[in-house]
């Protein structure tokens, strides 16, 4: 069964929206609003930002190359780490946050959510954040992105109530489907858009091989990589109209 399917059982096919503004009305914006361009980071000046995610780690062996890889583009993400990770690797998660990325909750041991019971749900969210706060003390864990994005009504009422976003993705790499680099570059530098946020992971090494190239070929293009709260900013402060493939939950889902 397709996640796509599933998801239209659970009523929430409209989770997965698409941003469609067309990427020069995207830069007219980008331009015109000093407002918008100070929202973001000196190395998106005259630029348009795309969102960078790497979910399930960290990974000792994958984390800190694609840490130093972002950090040779002048670039910045989210990791949506997996809870049982942080506890094991919580030197990873310091350095995500000392390069200046941010840090997400993405459960603690990657269940599909909609099937656990309530307390279940609620205890895979709170560990998380405890081993998040564990590894990096004062951290502030603001942002949860369910696996599969699979994520029922109730729970995402709950999550908000919390003062957690919950964060989705309308580019999706499939990089655990272990395409070659080059075929990965190829996906991604297609599906980029301005605006979009972009779901990889830290845990597979066809990221790492691959991921270099994607970031100065979209360069190029003149994409900056941005945290989800970056995006989000700048998504406010340009008025960037976005607009969903059906109503329902915006892509960066916050309590308002
Ligand atoms: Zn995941």
């Amino acid at each position: 069964m397709t996640i796509w399917w599933r998801l239209h059982q659970l009523g929430l096919c409209s989770l997965i929206a698409t941003l469609l503004l067309a990427p020069t009305a995207l830069l007219a914006a980008h331009e015109q609003s000093p407002t918008a361009a100070s929202s973001l980071t000196q190395a998106c000046l005259g630029r348009v930002p795309l969102g960078l995610t790497f979910d399930d780690g960290p990974s000792p062996l994958y984390t800190p190359r694609i840490l130093s890889i972002l950090a040779r583009h002048n670039a910045h993400a989210t990791f949506f780490v997996v809870g049982g990770n942080a506890l094991r690797f919580p030197s990873q998660l310091r350095a995500e946050i000392a390069a200046g990325d941010t840090i997400g909750n993405h459960t603690f041991d990657h269940p599909r959510l909609p099937h656990l019971s309530r307390s279940a749900q609620d205890k895979e969210v709170s560990a998380t954040t405890a081993a998040i706060i564990a590894a990096v003390p004062g951290v502030q864990v603001t942002l949860f992105r369910p696996p599969y994005g699979l994520l029922d009504h109730a729970q995402r009422e709950r999550l908000l109530a919390s003062g957690l976003s919950v964060v989705l993705w309308n580019e999706d790499s499939v990089d655990w489907r272990d395409p070659s680099p080059e075929r990965l570059s190829q996906q991604v530098e297609a599906a980029a858009r301005p605006g979009g946020l972009l779901l990889m992971h830290d845990i597979h090494p066809v990221t790492v091989a691959a991921l270099d190239g994607i970031l100065s070929n979209l360069g190029k293009r003149g994409f900056c990589f941005v945290t989800v709260g970056e995006l989000e900013r700048y998504r406010v402060a340009s008025g960037m109209v976005v607009q969903h493939q059906a109503k329902g939950l915006p892509l960066i889902d916050s309590a308002q």
